[in-house]
């Protein structure tokens, strides 16, 4: 699967993510990329709304894992920027998230690639209009699947 979609706002990148949120399943991991403030977040803002979380979601960088326990499932929201090694992953209980009973989100996921599970939806967001730097380019593909 691999869908493309632009957007021409904060307001369309959240409604764009609350649906993929609507549709998530437990053992999904989501992998998010692209440059810093370019709407990951805003992205993960929309999924977590998606999933029915009510919680504030903000950037957990100080975490690196936050846990959204009131929705429709567990979201499990990362942003593993000031990871230094995968190893740190695992003494945060990565493998634990990842196996559980809700889905992930990962902002920067290109840093821990070489951990990432064998079957992922990777979410890559770019500005690619010069002309407009609110425009965004969001390609949503299933890695390692053959849905
Ligand atoms: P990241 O998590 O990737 O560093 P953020 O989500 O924190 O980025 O910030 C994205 C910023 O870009 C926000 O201030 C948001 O309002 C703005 N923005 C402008 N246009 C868009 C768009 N089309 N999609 C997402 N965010 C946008
Ligand atoms: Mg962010």
């Amino acid at each position: 699967m691999k869908d493309v979609n632009n957007t021409r706002n904060a307001r369309e990148t959240f409604e764009y993510a609350r649906k993929l949120g609507m549709k998530s399943r437990p053992g999904e991991v989501y992998c998010l990329n692209g440059d810093l403030g370019v709407g990951k977040t805003v992205f993960a803002q929309g999924f977590a709304d998606g999933v029915g979380v009510t919680d504030t979601v903000n950037s957990p960088t100080f975490t690196i894992v936050q846990v959204y326990d009131d929705g429709r499932i567990p979201l499990y929201h990362f942003d593993v920027y000031r990871i230094g090694d995968p190893e740190e992953m695992y003494e945060i209980g990565y493998d634990e998230y990842v196996s559980g009973d809700g889905v992930c989100l990962i902002e920067w996921a290109d840093i821990i690639k070489d951990i990432l599970p064998p079957a992922y939806i990777s979410v890559l967001i770019e500005k690619d209009d010069p002309n407009d730097p609110d425009h965004r380019k969001i390609s949503v593909e299933s890695i390692g699947d053959s849905e």
